[in-house]
């Protein structure tokens, strides 16, 4: 990394905004751009020039304009003539607390203390917004530490991609987010509060309202029976139907949104007839899960990157998983892709989103090259990115696309990712909010 390169991410990582001093008046960034998408979806527009002003964009206009041309002779320029840009990028599934799995995550649970996770939480998030994501949705920690994590970033205090959080996830007892399951008996009670854990719609309602009075963004249940459920009750239905309507109620109670972890049609169906806002994984889809996810609108987020996780943990350790997960684990590595594959052309709406923790922070730019695999263009993989993700986050007028109004989130990058996907695993600029966080441009970062 190039030393003037080192101390802007030092800075970015160290300085809350306004220490560095600046002139008097709005702060002004003109960034020149060598190619310019700036609403994925549409043509991308040639050499370009935006216009920044306190960390929005003013205007965007054709060509390379100067700074005083611009009317702004005090801006400071940022020169990406040579470099792709487009809006910052946007994974609708993350887990920034963590990055264990199987038998790891299990030591990590009696192990760990929450500001510990606080800690890796923020070097998770670092992680991420150099690789370009400038907003997540993190779907399910404990100890409410995304959520204390997505408020310091709101205010300023630390940097990070912005957050929208959905604090603890909510499942059935032995279901998915029964944090307990495969300790021994005794530890049940000593381990956690298992306030997200409800059997019964009463229960059900309490476990949401108890996720609402801590400030959540939106309620992220589970279904169905995960793959790194610690026991062997399979990937189908684990709630009734009671169950997921008075979570689905309550939430709405509250305008918040329900994202679903669901991996068989059974608990797949169940949701979408609830009424729920996304399907998380979805590894398994028939022509009535299809149908619903088309009458309800409701988003498909694929999270193909959980193989990486898989493949990389068992290739460094054989006995990364028990033997009751590492069944599962196979029939995911085996099947993942075939729902993408089988919704894109039907017209369901899919929004990116990678289950990072599951696989590593910061390499969430890899779910692209699976999206592509899988039966998306380069250019529907960018928008579910950008504008779809953002509209599932409930961030259309913040983030999506670069035009007048939004948060000057943007990335460069070499190359067209609409001819090749793969140059976003190599973003080499990134700016949040009108701040440069990133800048490793010619610092011997792999083209
Ligand atoms: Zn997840």
């Amino acid at each position: 990394m190039r030393r003037n390169a080192l101390l802007i991410v030092l800075a970015a990582l160290s300085a809350p905004a306004g220490v560095v001093a600046q002139p008097p008046g709005p702060r002004i960034v003109v960034v020149q751009a060598g190619q310019l998408l700036d609403r994925p979806g549409r043509p991308a527009r040639g050499a370009s020039t935006i216009v920044i002003r306190e960390g929005r964009v003013l205007e965007v206009r054709d060509g390379h304009i100067a700074a005083a041309a611009a009317g702004f002779p005090e801006a400071e320029v940022v020169d990406l003539r040579d470099r792709y840009v487009l809006p910052g990028l946007i994974d609708s599934h993350v887990h920034l607390a963590s990055d264990t799995g199987g038998v790891a995550s299990q030591l990590e649970e009696v192990q760990l203390e929450p500001p510990a996770k606080a800690y890796n939480a923020l070097v998770n998030a670092h992680k991420t917004l150099a690789a370009g994501f400038t907003s997540v949705r993190n779907l399910g920690d404990r100890d409410g530490v995304t959520l204390a994590l997505r408020d310091a970033v709101r205010a300023g205090k630390v940097v990070g991609p912005n957050i929208v959080d959905a604090g603890t996830s909510i499942s059935t007892t032995a279901g998915h987010m029964d944090t307990a399951l495969g300790f021994r008996d005794d530890l049940r009670d000593a381990l956690d509060r298992h306030d997200n854990l409800c059997d019964g719609p009463d229960a059900c309602r309490r476990a949401v309202r108890l996720q609402v009075a801590r400030g959540v963004d939106l309620i992220k249940i589970a279904t169905t029976g995960g793959v790194n459920s610690r026991i062997g009750a399979g990937l189908g239905r684990q709630m009734f139907e009671d169950e997921a309507r008075a979570i689905v109620e309550t939430a709405r109670l509250y305008g918040k949104k329900v994202a679903v972890h669901a991996h068989g049609t059974d608990g797949v169906k169940l949701a979408l007839l609830a009424g729920v806002d996304s399907i998380e994984h979805g590894t398994v889809l028939d022509e009535e899960c299809i149908a619903l996810f088309v009458k309800t609108g409701a988003w498909y987020v694929p999270t193909l990157s959980t193989v990486n996780g898989y493949l990389e943990r068992i290739a460094a350790d054989p006995n990364a998983y028990s033997p009751a997960v590492r069944a599962k684990v196979d029939w995911r590595i085996r099947v993942t892709g075939e729902s993408l594959a089988q919704v894109v052309p039907r017209g369901v709406k899919v929004a990116f989103g990678t289950d990072a923790g599951v696989s590593k922070h910061g390499r969430n730019a890899d779910e692209f090259e699976l999206m592509v695999k899988y039966g998306m263009t380069p250019s529907q993989a960018l928008v579910a990115a950008t504008v779809s993700a953002a509209e599932l986050l409930g961030l259309s007028e913040e983030a999506g696309t670069l035009e007048p109004g939004k948060r000057a989130d943007l990335i460069a990058v070499t190359g067209d990712p609409l001819r090749d996907v793969t140059v976003l695993k190599r973003v080499s600029f990134v700016m949040k909010d009108g701040v440069v966080f990133r800048d490793v441009r010619g610092a011997g970062v792999p083209q």
